[in-house]
């Protein structure tokens, strides 16, 4: 019998992934110069063609040493790439490189937060960051999440078990999918949908609804729209929760890491009046997926989640001094994805990431006062963190889709589209904080060319 293959931790594994780490580097590389733009030309059926012929038969009867370079080519070759100042469509950030570092310690030593005896310092860890983070937005404690939409999940299922299950979301017309989606897989009543003419929701609108629903309510308002960026007015909010005595969740994905700046931490005031807020690190934060928290005004409701399994939290164990970890998640085998998250503000501090946030958020406001000046484009409303929406002027929505089309199949530049004011936009998400003018000038052209030709 051959010798197993080489294991990725242990007093041999470094050794062992210096090579390997080797060919993902080098393929890495070669993948995105073979790309030659933000993402693979051609369109979904062309890219899935080359895949096919390059990486072949996946599960062959004999195993192929050289899997490793060409799959990583393979997806570099044909990924949409953030790091690309030409790909802003979405809230999908450039991760830094210090956070991907760290990232892979977590993969070869493989801790499991789902008891203490699988991950001793891993747990101590996420403990200390949760409460840290949490602090920072004027909250408690902090769950770790998958993302906004984990956190989202979380925060309505911490109102019912507060609230009882005929808890009702209230929530603005610009509020996530995600949101009433939760209200949908928790068995809640039918969501209240309040109008955000504007792109915010109406503090007016707000306070009716208030007054005439009866039965427990759940309002959640935004930080930072996924369309636009916008933040809903949260001062007011928060005092009309507490005048109706209504429970508040911030769903702060986006906004969550102006809390960073100097500059821009003003915006998320009322913040801290929330009962539970949601912050994304892989979108304003610079993480790989995943790294979503929910920030908890009462460090005890978690208490809720509590579950007892003999084999990872025995009460002997527990009364015996092992932390008790099931009740921190709704899942059971968790990566710790705290340590990404603790490298990246401790290497850049508040200050560095505070630099990143209004980095990006200046590049925002540059970016549309070029489109206020063209005379070809029309510009949505003045940033309020980084997403930028505009459209060709006098151009249809077919025309402004198929602008978006074109440039995605060229594999030339990768933008978003919302639809706000009834029309629909253009939408650049600004999160690369190496982009500069003259890329975003770059952009325009092509955006024109494209409109044009
Ligand atoms: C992105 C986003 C979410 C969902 O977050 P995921 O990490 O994609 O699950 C929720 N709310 C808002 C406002 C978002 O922008």
């Amino acid at each position: 019998m051959s010798t197993p293959p080489p294991l990725a931790s242990g007093p041999e594994g470094p050794a062992a992934l210096r090579p390997l780490l080797d060919t993902v580097l080098d393929a890495l590389a070669a993948g995105t110069r073979a790309r030659r733009g933000p993402l693979p030309a051609g369109g979904p059926e062309e890219v899935a063609a080359r895949l096919a012929l390059a990486t072949g038969d996946i599960l062959p009867a004999t195993g192929d040493p050289d899997a490793l370079r060409i799959l990583v080519h393979a997806l570099a070759a044909g990924a949409a790439d953030p790091a690309d100042p030409l790909c802003a469509a979405h809230l999908h950030c450039p991760p830094l490189a210090v956070a991907t570092a760290a990232d892979l310690a977590v993969s070869a030593l493989n801790p499991s937060l789902d008891s203490w005896d699988q991950a001793p310092a891993a747990a101590a860890l996420e403990a200390r960051v949760t409460r840290t983070l949490a602090r920072a937005a004027g909250l408690a404690d902090a769950l770790v999440t998958t993302g906004g939409t984990e956190s989202n999940q979380l925060a309505l299922l911490l109102a019912r078990e507060t609230h009882g299950a005929g808890v009702r979301l209230v929530c603005g017309a610009n509020a996530h999918h995600s949101l009433p989606r939760a209200a949908w897989l928790l068995g809640l009543p039918e969501p209240v949908v309040v109008p955000a003419p504007s792109g915010t929701l109406d503090p007016a609108a707000l306070d009716q609804a208030l007054t005439t629903l009866s039965g427990p309510l759940l309002v959640a308002a935004t930080a930072g729209t996924t369309d636009a960026g916008l933040i809903d007015p949260l001062p007011e909010i928060a005092a009309l929760c507490a005048a109706h005595r209504t429970r508040l969740h911030i769903d702060a994905a986006y906004g969550g890491g102006l809390l960073f700046s100097d500059r821009h931490r003003d915006q998320l005031a009322g913040l801290e009046a929330a009962d539970t807020v949601t912050l994304d690190l892989h979108k304003l934060g610079w993480q790989p997926v995943a790294a979503g928290l929910l920030a908890l005004a009462d460090p005890g409701e978690p208490a809720a989640l509590h579950q007892s399994a003999d084999y990872l939290n025995a009460d002997d164990d527990t009364e015996a001094g092992l932390p008790d970890l099931l009740g921190r998640s709704l899942r059971t085998t968790r990566r710790p994805d705290i340590l990404k998250i603790a490298v990246t503000l401790k290497t850049l501090g508040r200050t560095g990431l505070g630099a990143l946030v209004d980095q990006v958020c200046a590049r925002a406001r540059e970016f549309a006062a070029l489109i206020a000046a063209h005379p070809g484009f029309e510009l949505y409303d003045r940033p309020a963190i980084s997403t930028v929406l505009f459209r060709p002027t006098d151009a249809t929505d077919a025309e402004v889709a198929a602008v978006r089309r074109t440039l995605l199949h060229e594999g030339r530049a990768v933008l978003g589209r919302a639809r706000l004011d009834g029309r629909l936009w253009l939408k650049a998400t600004l999160l690369n904080p190496r982009t500069g003018p003259d890329d975003l000038a770059q952009l325009l052209k092509l955006v024109e060319g494209t409109t044009t030709g």
